[in-house]
């Protein structure tokens, strides 16, 4: 069924702009795969004329297949003065191979007199050679009109002969962009109800929340006929950042009744919302409306049962329905039902009746108060869940490491030591690394391909370091996160501890025992 909003995800583009965000290619990939199954329509990739990481990615994702999304390459029109099939830009955008390219100009005179210099006929003419060019070649074309409510009220009718160039020239969609993020929701209404009038093709929003409307604007162009809205998770972005996907898709589903992901998707929203910032390496925004943790939070102090009963008169809410759940419940039903649902998709016969479900319960809550995450380290959840089962016996025990840095001159080399146990069998290597975690990651790999050969093509793709808040005053956690890869399919783990070796060494161990066990 096609939904009534389209929702276009731009995350790993216009997301990317923010302040302390710095996706590698294979965060990029792994948002996008999850981006994918929650069931969004557009994956805006990256802009391959303005980065070679960019152009790795579309590299990679050509490689994929996704279930929902179609990807989309972001460019600009042409440079003024050159012909279309000339210019290097949108060759790279061609390069990219995606269906959907997203094309970015200009709609105010200012811009176009100031910052690209040129007449504000060239300007046109650039538009429509772009679209056209692109369309010819078969791509499903976006047209994202930039600075176009300020340019619409400076120029009513030159910013319409804009978009009215890019439907000409055969754009699929017209997007209005509020790039400086400072309009009001009755302007954004009021432009947006224009161009719905003048212009037959679909409308898109792309919003920017400066004065903290972003989402509110989206809904403003939503309500007076735009069916695409654009927008990133936990609405990264430039400054104050973008409209916020993770607030305004539950909007759009619950308050007013727009089809825009697929249902079953709703529940999933809090977990991708955790598993963006995981990657992305932001801290969790805890006030985040629908996602934010504390975001259902009630203050106890009451009777659980009474808080229970009294909780939902005090929400808008059930905030299951977002995956979200009530704070002052520990041990409430939800928690329970979420680890069901988690462990049979990653593959485990296990019920609400199960008895060890209890354990597997108690100890996520337990790692979970320590600092472990698990959304974006489902295999670190999936070793723990085996474990409890007692579905076979571990692959291998580490029994002792040791690792240590020496300095020579200008070059400084880590060692490391590990002694593993297979059955009744030993295994105690040495390696050398450039730093101690690399060394420990060889070490510990050379002692299990050994017994288990197929751990050859497993490779440690990305590491990631956050120290967690310390509350009591002792020494600081440190949470790691490793991304491994076997070629095929990534997984994640997570290992937490105030010594990082160590916390890595959790991690380096769980990637390498569900490389060994998982369906
Ligand atoms: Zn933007």
């Amino acid at each position: 069924m096609k939904p009534e909003i389209e929702i276009y995800d731009t995350t790993l583009r216009d997301g990317s702009q923010g302040e302390g965000i710095n996706f590698s290619v294979a965060d990029k990939l792994r948002i996008a795969e999850k981006i994918d199954a929650f069931g969004i329509p557009y994956i805006e990739g990256g802009w391959p004329g303005s980065n070679p990481k960019d152009v790795e990615f579309f590299e990679q994702a050509k490689h994929k297949k996704f279930k929902h999304a179609r990807l989309a390459a972001f460019g600009s029109t042409r440079r003024k003065g050159v012909p279309v099939e000339e210019d290097e830009q949108v060759r790279l955008l061609l390069a990219a191979e995606t269906p959907v390219i997203t094309l970015v100009a200009k709609t105010w005179l200012l811009h176009v007199k100031e910052v690209l210099r040129t007449t504000p006929d060239e300007n046109l003419a650039m538009i429509s050679d772009t679209v056209r060019f692109l369309k010819d070649q078969g791509k499903f074309v976006i047209y994202d009109a930039e600075h176009c409510f300020d340019g619409y009220q400076d120029n009513p009718e030159y910013a319409l002969a804009t978009w009215q160039a890019a439907e000409n020239a055969g754009a699929d969609i017209v997007t209005l962009c509020d790039t400086n993020g400072g309009r009001l929701p009755g302007e954004i209404s009021e432009i947006t109800k224009v161009a719905r009038n003048k212009l037959t093709v679909k409308i898109g929003i792309h919003t920017h929340n400066d004065i903290g409307l972003g989402v509110a604007n989206a809904l403003a162009a939503i309500e007076v006929g735009a069916t695409h809205l654009q927008g990133t998770i936990n609405g990264y972005g430039e400054r104050t950042g973008n409209c916020n996907l993770t607030s305004v898709i539950p909007i759009l589903a619950l308050k007013l009744k727009k089809s825009c992901v697929p249902e079953s998707s709703l529940a999933k929203l809090t977990e991708l919302s955790q598993f963006v910032d995981e990657i992305a390496n932001m801290r969790h925004d805890s006030r985040q409306p629908w996602v934010g943790s504390t975001a259902f939070a009630h203050k106890g102090g009451i009777h659980v049962n009474a808080v229970q009963k009294l909780a939902q008169s005090y929400e808008h809410i059930d905030p299951s329905v977002v995956g979200n759940r009530r704070t002052v419940l520990i041990s409430d039903l939800a928690g329970r039902s979420n680890v069901v649902m988690k462990a049979q998709e990653l593959g485990f016969k296990i019920t609400s009746d199960t008895p060890e479900l209890k354990t597997i319960l108690e100890r996520v809550k337990e790692l979970e108060h320590q600092g472990y995450e698990f959304e974006a380290a489902e295999a670190s959840l999936a070793v723990l869940i085996r474990k409890i089962l007692k579905h076979r016996d571990l692959p291998f025990d580490v029994n002792a490491y040791h690792v240590s840095m020496r300095r020579n001159g200008h070059t400084s080399m880590c060692e490391a030591t590990i002694k593993v146990q297979v059955g009744h069998e030993a295994a105690h290597t040495v390696a050398e690394g450039d730093g101690p975690i690399n060394a420990l990651d060889s070490a510990l790999r050379a002692a299990l391909i050994k017994f288990y050969p197929q751990l050859e093509k497993v490779r440690l793709t990305d590491y990631k370091v956050r120290i967690l808040d310390s509350g009591t005053g002792t020494a600081a956690r440190t949470r790691v996160l490793i991304i491994s890869g076997d070629g095929k399919t990534e997984w994640g783990t997570v290992g937490v501890s105030e010594n990082i070796i160590e916390a890595s060494l959790q991690a380096l161990v769980d990637s390498m025992e569900y490389a060994l066990t998982r369906h």
